[in-house]
């Protein structure tokens, strides 16, 4: 369509009139299966003609028939197709100003090779033994998460994870598997390690990797999204025939509950891999997606288009979206990638539907955009307006990320673990969820002289994530004159810092056995970007996990600590008020603080990111230290009587009475 028609139906859509004629309100869009028949809906409300097209596969020249659709309510075209048609592809033929485009549905449930039709699909016949009735890990609070970022290919393909079904879902069905030395890799990992959810990497179907050609190794992060409602392919075992990648991705979504652990999914709505020719857009031009005055997508992704949540039917397609991958996969939260560029009227609409579709689905995402939007800044789901959100939406806090290790932006810059000075607010203000605490100086904050987050609910505190370096490679890159040990014990000050914050602690995959992303033999050379690196450079070594055995069982025993003292997890920001103090007067680089709780008694919290030992003076009691040095854990390691405690080089301590 020429730029400007595409114009004049991009301002037709913003009026009332056309959002009173032309919504659609039911819960059939798509192809609704029986036994009997199929009825197909497709919301299409400046087409001329709409015909569906029946092919027996997923891809070959096989039309089976062509349904010519009749004009219904709301701007939707239905048709009736009696028969059983499971395991029928099929595609929308959509007229716009005459010209015809063939389009997926994108509430299509199932797709063929490559996403390239729908398929009709009984899903009831999708379901794994005792997935209906399978019960989910208990889960109360959001600051009870313990988020652990992961790719599905990642997770399994290298050889040394011991498995069978290597970059599949599947492999999370795998227990019992073992690295060369003879340590627990996969879900057995998982699973000793305590993380509460694990979140995936973009699971829907994705553009970038070719189903077709699997024999040839191939990787992508996912972030180029074509068909929201069905898993992508390339991680299932049979990415033609459309419901083996249903089961499988509900199996492996079993399988992580059994272990108790939950499921989140980074899901991105803000753009897909097309512009002009995505589905959505060859079915109704110009609805969608944002436009510039010239006519252009405008692109706040920075991946060429962002999509229009503010449209009713762009946030109905998002909400319905949500609650299918819920309902159908039991999914258990979503992660927004760049949530900036939706409203907050979306989003919070989002929550409510969420919230009344089951208690204790997560919700975050990043804060931010990729680029300009058109979308007034007051509007957007940003960090900036997160307070106005209420406390069941979160944002990454990349205030404390940058604190802890350095701007992600400059490789060489040190942070508050690797000795830069000047960092005890911006830390201290991770501690507090970037919420409103007294103690805390805003004008010292790095990135924020505000307290964004209205309550602890809303901050995902995090060192590394799958985007920059991750922790051990940026570590590496800025302080290039340090041994590996004070490397090791940064490392760990980092995991101290983050599991004995307030808010939802998160982490990229392997960052507790050092995971590196290395470009060259040396090790001297670190990928920093690596969304379609080659697997050598972003899968898990499994062999870490024995190598770095002192770093793991670090991890783990704060974990421990985490999960049996709710101190850590306070979920209004008065409780942090009135329970978390700070120590004063110390010295530099030192950050010290004491949470009290009527049984738990109270937990003092000491970070020392100096190379020497330090003093530090706390009051007077019968002290049991649970973490020092480089150990953690729910075991004491040690007693003392307060006063003056000495706080080893570059490390954390933990003591409660
Ligand atoms: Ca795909």
């Amino acid at each position: 369509m020429k730029k400007e028609r595409l114009l004049e139906h991009y301002s037709r859509f913003s009026t009332r009139e056309f959002e009173a004629s032309m919504t659609y309100h039911g819960d059939d869009l798509g192809a609704v299966w029986t036994e009997e028949e199929t009825r197909f809906r497709v919301w299409a409300p400046t087409a001329e003609q709409v015909v569906v097209n029946l092919y027996r596969t997923g891809e070959q020249s096989d039309l089976l028939q062509k349904i010519i659709m009749k004009k219904a309510s709301g701007g939707t075209w239905t048709a009736t197709v009696r028969g059983n048609l499971n395991g029928i592809y099929y595609t929308y033929l959509v007229t716009v100003e005459q010209e015809t485009k063939e389009a997926v549905d994108p509430y299509a449930k199932a797709v063929g090779v490559n996403g390239k039709r729908g398929m009709i699909i009984d899903l009831s016949s999708t379901n794994p033994p005792g997935f209906t009735s399978e019960t989910k890990p208990e889960f109360i609070n959001d600051t009870d998460a313990i988020l652990y970022e992961l790719h599905i290919r990642d997770f399994s393909i290298d050889p040394s994870s011991g498995m069978v079904h290597r970059g599949k879902y599947l492999a999370f069905t795998e227990t019992g598997t073992k690295n060369s030395y003879g340590d627990a890799t996969g879900i057995d990992y998982l699973k000793q390690l305590g993380i509460t959810h694990v979140h995936l990497l973009p699971a829907f179907d994705y553009g970038t990797v070719d189903e077709a050609r699997l024999q040839t190794p191939q990787f992508n992060w996912g972030y180029d999204p074509v068909n929201y409602n069905v898993p992508e392919g390339s991680y299932s075992t049979d990415p033609y025939r459309g419901e083996v990648r249903i089961r499988e991705f509900k199996q492996m979504v079993q399988a992580l509950h059994s272990q108790g652990i939950r499921v989140v999914m980074d899901v991105v709505y803000n753009h897909t891999l097309e512009s002009g020719n995505s589905n959505f857009n060859c079915i109704v031009p110009g609805y969608y997606y944002r436009l510039t005055p010239e006519g252009d997508f405008s692109n706040a992704s920075g991946c060429g288009n962002e999509t229009a949540s503010e449209r009713v039917m762009m946030r109905k397609f998002i909400i319905d979206s949500l609650l299918y991958w819920n309902r159908e996969y039991h999914i258990d939260g979503f992660r927004f990638d760049l949530m900036g560029i939706h409203d907050i009227r979306t989003m919070k609409e989002v929550r409510k539907a969420l919230d009344e579709a089951e208690a204790g689905i997560l919700l975050y995402g990043e804060g931010w955009t990729g680029g300009l939007s058109p979308l007034p800044d007051h509007e957007r789901a940003m960090k900036s307006n997160i307070r106005s959100m209420g406390g069941g939406i979160a944002a990454f806090n990349d205030n404390i990320r940058d604190g802890i290790k350095g701007s992600v932006f400059h490789q060489e810059e040190p942070g508050y673990i690797s000795g830069k000075p000047g960092m005890e607010d911006t830390i201290k203000y991770g501690v507090v969820a970037a919420t409103q605490h007294d103690w805390v100086d805003y004008s010292k904050v790095l990135g924020a002289d505000y307290p964004w987050a209205l309550e602890p609910t809303q901050a995902v505190n995090y060192a590394s994530a799958h985007d920059n370096h991750t922790l051990w490679d940026k570590i590496a890159l800025s302080t290039p004159y340090d041994s590996r040990e004070d490397r090791v014990r940064m490392n760990l000050l980092s995991a101290a810092i983050i599991l004995t914050s307030q808010g939802i602690p998160f982490w990229q995959a392997g960052e507790e056995f050092l995971r590196s992303k290395p470009l060259n033999e040396e090790k001297t050379w670190f990928d920093g970007n690596s969304y379609a690196s080659p697997d050598r450079v972003n899968s898990l070594k499994w062999e870490l996990v024995t190598e770095n055995r002192e770093v793991v069982d670090y991890y783990r025993g704060l974990i421990e600590f985490r999960k049996k003292y709710s101190v850590l997890r306070m979920t209004k920001t008065a409780e942090l008020e009135a329970h978390l103090h700070f120590l004063k007067w110390l010295d530099t680089n030192l950050i010290a603080f004491i949470l009290t709780h009527p049984k738990e008694g109270e937990v003092c919290v000491i970070y020392n990111a100096n190379k020497s030992w330090q003093p530090v003076h706390i009051p007077e009691g019968e002290w049991k230290v649970y973490a020092k040095g480089k150990r953690a854990g729910n075991q004491v390691l040690d007693t003392n009587t307060g006063g003056v405690v000495n706080i080893e080089p570059i490390s954390a301590m933990i003591m409660v009475r």
